[in-house]
């Protein structure tokens, strides 16, 4: 692969720093080298500093002028529910209109219409469909996913979702974190235990087996899979060697922030309603937050989760998009930085940290989420001079272009 030299960057934010997760103050550090320039040689970052130097350093490499534009490391976006079926558009009015969510359900809609037009897509349709999501996320900047299966609820359709995102880590250059999301919801056919015992026994196994996810999720919550019915299930990934993720406190503060510190999660995921307490487990236990601001903007509801408190208690947060067809439409990262900086008082430099290393670094991945040498060239150009504007103006697209292992991607 021949060299790429980009130039005249009005900021590369590069995050360099620690190779650790970023907690408190180092949250505003982001490295900015204004007027700024990267070499990139076989897909990874060779060299990166000021403009001059790079410019001298780049004969015989193809150059790219940025025009003054604002340059980033590639979104990591480490919770997102990819791969699904059509959507949920009447769901949408029917929430604008004012209905509950029990009389969507009825009416056929909710997570359950999703579970049944998954079931009844072929791998191929399914994939078809991903792959539009991917380019959604590309044009907004974001070039690595955590993915989660949950919409097929039994044996062969939640392995069906998980090969779908295989299937675009091979075929794509949108890369994509796999985590087996089997206690989603239970099933309308399936009793509540019978169903625990089926993702214990057969789902695991298989999943592990097949190499098909690298962490577990559970959707903790009342109604769903209650706290001893998610330590079951947790901890029977764990012996099987995935990594812990989890959807806890998100309806109410019912233990999961505690149940993710005692079984050493990675992430305790949406924490909506985690107090004070759940916050000093998390800390103890060094798990990640990963806060989903889109979720509660689009449920039309005002209950962030403690963002500051959070930060303040030395928490390396992540922010992601929790992009899903019900509550949180949504893949773009901007439109989250916006969020996080309107509605939980997080600054801009700390929220470009949460969707970037400190996301990277949650899905076990040290090769990207900052622009350092020896890295992944995944790099997001936005059309804007100051990297704050990315989540100042909010609602539109800045992205200029997007490179993911040193190739541009066109859309
Ligand atoms: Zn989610």
């Amino acid at each position: 692969m021949k060299s790429l030299a980009l130039l005249h960057a009005s900021q590369l934010v590069t995050l360099a720093g620690p190779k650790r997760p970023r907690v408190g103050a180092e949250m505003s550090e982001l490295g900015i080298i204004r007027d700024g320039g990267i070499l990139i040689r076989d897909g990874r970052i060779a060299i990166i500093g000021p403009r001059a130097e790079i410019e001298k350093k780049a004969a015989g490499a193809e150059i790219v002028d940025l025009g003054g534009r604002v340059v980033l490391p590639g979104f990591v976006d480490a919770h997102t529910h990819l791969v699904f079926a059509g959507n949920r558009i009447d769901d949408f009015e029917r929430r604008a209109r004012g209905e509950t969510y029990e009389q969507i359900a009825k009416a056929g809609g909710g997570i359950w219409s999703t579970v049944e037009k998954t079931r009844a897509a072929t791998e191929a349709d399914l994939f078809a469909q991903a792959k539009k999501h991917a380019e959604w996320f590309l044009k907004c900047g974001t070039t690595t996913v955590e993915a989660k299966s949950g919409y097929g609820l039994t044996v062969e359709d939640e392995l069906k979702i998980l090969r779908v995102m295989r299937q675009l880590n091979r075929e794509t250059p949108f890369e994509v974190v796999s985590t087996f999301l089997g206690a989603h919801a239970v099933p309308r056919d399936s009793p509540g235990e019978k169903y625990v015992d089926l993702v214990i026994n057969e789902m695991l196994p298989r999943v592990a087996k097949e190499k098909l996810a690298e962490f577990c999720d559970v959707f903790c919550e009342r109604g769903y899979f209650d706290v001893e019915q998610s330590r079951k299930i947790l901890s029977a990934a764990k012996q099987l060697g995935l990594k812990l993720r989890g959807h806890v406190d998100q309806l109410t503060n019912s233990g999961g922030a505690k149940l993710m510190a005692e079984l050493g999660a990675a992430t305790a995921d949406h924490l909506e309603k985690t107090d004070e307490q759940g916050i000093a487990a998390l800390k103890n236990a060094n798990v990640q937050p990963v806060l989903l601001p889109g979720s509660v903007y689009a449920l039309g509801s005002t209950s962030y989760p403690r963002a500051r408190e959070m930060i303040e208690a030395g928490l390396a947060v992540v922010l992601a998009t929790d992009f899903n067809p019900g509550s949180s439409p949504t893949p773009s990262m901007p439109m989250v930085l916006s969020l996080a900086c309107t509605q939980m008082k997080m600054s801009p430099p700390e929220a470009i940290t949460a969707s970037t290393i400190n996301a990277a670094y949650s899905l076990n991945r040290d090769d990207i989420g900052s622009l350092e040498p020896g890295k992944a060239a995944n790099v997001a150009i936005f059309d804007c001079e100051d990297y704050r504007e990315l989540a100042y103006w909010f609602g539109f697209p800045q992205t200029h272009a997007v490179f993911v292992r040193g190739k541009q991607i066109s859309f």
